[in-house]
């Protein structure tokens, strides 16, 4: 389909685009357009003004900073994806970042685009909620950080207020001794998760769990936390017995959704055999 009419503006700073997002009623920001263009398409969404920041310098890199890596908001999935600074010091965030849809996509799609876009199926939020990440957001009365736990608020929603601009993302340099793994459950590979889970386990000097992070993507309206598994993990010797008793628990709190790739129950299982896989695998990869 053809999207309806809109008006095409092309702010050259940030700032100018917040005062256009606030200026212009139903307008939108446009990113690497890989699901704003789509859903424009399908009427799904029909913005008065597409507010284009595509052409604004400056936003796009990755860098390390007081034991955070920030993250432009155009910095795309694949740079996303290969940056040795993510790969080494936050490698879960790469690994999802290589599991979206295929290489024309990564290569337009953005980090900010899809933490915005806030789709519960997504790759990258998953692994940003399980990283305690954070958004730098720029509004007109200056910049605020939301918490990835606070962003994500519903299905396709954000706590980003409708004249805000996300600038920057940021997520932890993870401490030594730490495992990661994402993994996704999905018809075909780069199709969106039917499950994906995100895994972050820290071990102590006696080999206990010291810190584990759990979250489960296209489980709920939003990407979410597995608050009991988390808690069966921390201050134990993650032996395969206590990484399967707490994986039976990765159902608690969720309330996926049925669709044509799966019910329910089948997600709710799903959840508890793909956790079980990312606590092992995060495991496995946890250094001397
Ligand atoms: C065929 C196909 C397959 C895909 N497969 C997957 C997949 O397997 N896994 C997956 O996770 N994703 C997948 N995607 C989605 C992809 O990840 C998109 O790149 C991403 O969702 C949106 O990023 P974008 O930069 O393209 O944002 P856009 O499409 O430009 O924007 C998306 C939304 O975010 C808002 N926005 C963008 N940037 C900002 C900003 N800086 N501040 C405030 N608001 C902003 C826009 O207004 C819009 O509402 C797929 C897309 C396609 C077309």
């Amino acid at each position: 389909m053809i999207p309806r009419s809109f008006d095409y503006l092309r702010p050259s700073t940030l700032q100018e685009a917040v005062q256009m997002l606030d200026r212009y009623e139903e307008s939108k920001v446009l990113a690497g357009g890989q699901s704003l263009i789509a859903l424009m398409k399908l009427r799904l969404a029909s913005p008065k003004y597409i507010v284009d920041i595509t052409r604004i310098p400056g936003l796009s890199y990755v860098r390390e900073e007081d034991g955070k890596i920030l993250i432009g908001a155009l910095t795309t999935h694949d740079m996303v994806e290969n940056s040795p600074l993510i790969r080494q010091k936050c490698p879960i965030l790469s690994e999802a970042a290589g599991r979206i849809g295929d290489q024309q996509i990564r290569n337009r799609g953005t980090i900010a685009g899809t933490l915005c876009h806030a789709d519960p199926s997504a790759d990258v939020p998953t692994a940003f909620l399980a990283l305690d990440g954070e958004v730098v957001a720029l509004g007109k009365d200056g910049e605020r950080l939301i918490k990835a736990a606070d962003f994500f608020q519903d299905f396709f929603t954000t706590a980003l207020n409708p004249n805000e601009v996300v600038r920057e993302v940021r997520v932890p340099v993870l401490p030594p001794k730490t495992g990661t793994a994402y993994i996704k459950h999905a018809r075909r590979e780069g199709d969106f998760a039917i499950v994906a889970v995100a895994a972050i386990i820290t071990l102590d000097s006696n080999g206990v769990c010291k810190s584990a992070s759990i979250s489960l993507g296209s489980v709920g309206s939003t990407p979410l936390r597995a608050v009991e598994v988390e808690k069966a993990l921390v201050g134990k010797k993650l032996t395969d017995e206590v990484i399967v008793s707490a994986s039976e628990l990765a159902d608690r709190g969720i309330s996926p959704p049925s669709d044509i790739h799966g019910s329910a129950e089948y997600r709710a299982e799903m959840a508890k055999v793909f956790t079980k896989r990312a606590i092992r695998l995060a495991l496995s990869r946890i250094g001397g």
